[in-house]
Parts: structure tokens; C-alpha cells; sequence
């Protein structure tokens, strides 16, 4: 679905060369994937996001996603059809004053038939949940229902995959479930390829594979339970690791028999019993 190889790139800043925010990524998401990529501030995770679907392109390397390079200008609407992005911030990406017609504007754009539109609003708003809300106005909702608005939206262009940036950044815990949960389904369900960037480490615990960023490079890359049983080397990194994960590092280093790749509660309560 995405393979970036060699990939390279600079932000420009007037005249000034600023320093590579990536740093030679080479990587390769395969079709139905779900893989989170976490990293401290400024690794280049939202930098690289951006190159999954031709906001930015590469300064040196090429990324292609679906079998298109970015770097193929008149293919950019190819390419924004097949990889959708949800950011940070609902209020940003809301542009309508009506559920129903915000989720429209992106199929709109594609100068698709009314009636196949209307049908794709309802869809993706039903796939998310939130039909009893269509006729609402967006700024009455709640941080979680309007970011799974904007995910509605992406979904009415019909993507093979979509990139989150930190989508539950900025919603409280109850939020967070559903847009969380709500990812999860188009994954599960609805076999869309999904890359979530977060800095919720126990959001990445149902990942097929977590990648880990810093100074503009993938430094680690596995299984969620790999890559957390790894403690101090993400410690190293600026990052948490899920807490149960801490939990059981920490016994394992006071002597205790528990494995340190325990990720859920369950799994650290079944080890803990064995012991006793
Ligand atoms: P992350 O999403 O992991 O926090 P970013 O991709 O936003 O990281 O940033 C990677 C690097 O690129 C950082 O050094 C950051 O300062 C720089 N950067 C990000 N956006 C811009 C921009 N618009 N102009 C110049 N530099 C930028
Ligand atoms: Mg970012």
C-alpha cells in the first residue's frame, strides 16, 4: 500500500537550508496493515505523514503509495482519494456548518452524482455512528463525535487507507475510546489500512506492527509486544512504555518471573496467578 525508500526531506525556510526533518526512511505498509508509529516531539512522524499523501514531497528518496509516486503532480487527487488524513484537530478540519454537508464536501470535490454522494454521506456517518447527528451543526458536538465527523468525511472518499495524525490528542478519555474504537472498526471491519500516529502508548497495543521515530529515522520496529518489552531503550528515546508493560519490567527486574512482554491487564493478571 506505501513503500518509501531512501526517503528524505527538508522543510525550506526562506533562503535557510533547515536540517533533514527526515533522515533516510525506508519502509513498506502492506494492504489491510494497522501500524502505529510513535516518537517524542519533533522525530518527524506528522513530517512523514504528510509525504503519505502528497502534501509535501520528497527533497531526495520516493514514496509511493498504491503503486503512485508523489511526486507525480497531476496525480495528486489520485492519490489524496487513496490515503485520507484525520489531524489533530477537529474544529481545523470541519468545514460546513451541517453534519450531513461536511461529510459531503469531500465526494463534492470528486464531482461525483448527487445520489451516489447522499449515499456515501449516510454510509460513513453510520459507520461511525453518528447518522442521529447529520443534521446537526458540528460546533454542538463533542470533541470525539467531531473528530469521528472528520473520519466520516475521509470515509466518503472511499480509502484504501487512512493516516492519523494524533487524532486523540486533544479529546478527553471518553473521546478518545470512540475515536480509538472507531479506528479500530474501519481497520477490522471495513479493511481500510491504517497508520495512527500517537503518543498514547496503549493505543498501540492492538497494532499489527508499532515503528518507532527519532531524529527523522524508523530506530525500532516490531510487534507491539517487541518493540514495549524493550523498556529502557524507548525510555532512551523520550517515550512510555503501556503501563502494564512498566508494571512488569519492573518485577522482572526485582527478581519476579514475569515476562516483560505483557501488554493488557489480563495478560499480566493470568502471569501473576501462575506465580502464586
Ligand atoms: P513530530 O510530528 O514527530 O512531532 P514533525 O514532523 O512535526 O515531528 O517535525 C520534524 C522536524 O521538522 C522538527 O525538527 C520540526 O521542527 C521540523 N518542522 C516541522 N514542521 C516544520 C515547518 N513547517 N517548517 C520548518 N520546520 C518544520
Ligand atoms: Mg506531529
Amino acid at each position: 500500500m506505501i513503500k518509501a525508500e531512501n526517503l528524505y526531506f527538508r522543510y525550506t525556510e526562506g533562503e535557510a537550508e533547515t536540517p533533514f526533518a527526515l533522515n533516510g526512511v525506508n519502509l513498506e505498509i502492506k494492504e489491510g496493515e494497522f501500524v502505529v508509529i510513535i516518537g517524542h516531539n519533533g522525530s518527524g512522524k506528522s513530517t512523514l505523514s504528510k509525504l503519505m499523501n502528497g502534501i509535501h514531497t520528497p527533497t531526495e528518496g520516493r514514496i509511493v503509495i498504491d503503486g503512485i509516486d508523489t511526486s507525480n503532480e497531476d496525480q495528486i487527487w489520485e492519490i489524496r482519494k487513496r490515503a485520507g488524513m484525520v489531524f489533530q484537530n477537529p474544529d481545523n478540519q470541519l468545514v460546513a456548518t451541517i453534519v450531513e454537508e461536511d461529510v459531503a464536501f469531500g465526494p463534492e470535490n470528486l464531482g461525483l452524482p448527487s445520489e451516489e454522494i447522499r449515499h456515501r454521506v449516510d454510509e460513513a456517518l453510520d459507520t461511525v455512528h453518528m447518522s442521529a447527528y447529520k443534521r446537526k451543526a458540528p460546533h454542538h458536538l463533542s470533541g470525539g463525535q467531531k473528530q469521528r465527523v472528520a473520519i466520516a468525511g475521509i470515509l466518503a472518499m472511499k480509502p484504501k487507507c487512512i493516516i492519523f495524525d494524533e487524532p486523540t490528542a486533544m479529546l478527553d478519555p471518553s473521546g478518545r475510546k470512540e475515536v480509538v474504537q472507531t479506528i479500530e472498526h474501519l481497520n477490522k471491519n471495513e479493511k481500510i489500512t491504517v497508520i495512527h500516529i500517537t503518543h498514547y502508548m496503549d493505543e498501540a497495543i492492538h497494532a499489527d506492527r508499532v515503528l518507532v521515530m527519532d531524529r527523522g529515522k524508523i530506530v525500532m520496529e516490531g510487534t507491539p509486544k517487541q518493540v514495549f518489552s524493550k523498556v529502557d531503550e524507548l525510555r532512551a528515546l523520550g517515550l512510555d512504555v503501556p503501563q502494564v508493560t512498566l508494571v512488569s519490567h519492573k518485577l522482572k527486574t526485582m527478581g519476579y518471573a514475569v515476562s516483560d512482554e505483557n501488554l493488557t491487564v489480563d495478560e499480566l493478571v493470568a502471569e501473576l496467578c501462575r506465580l502464586s
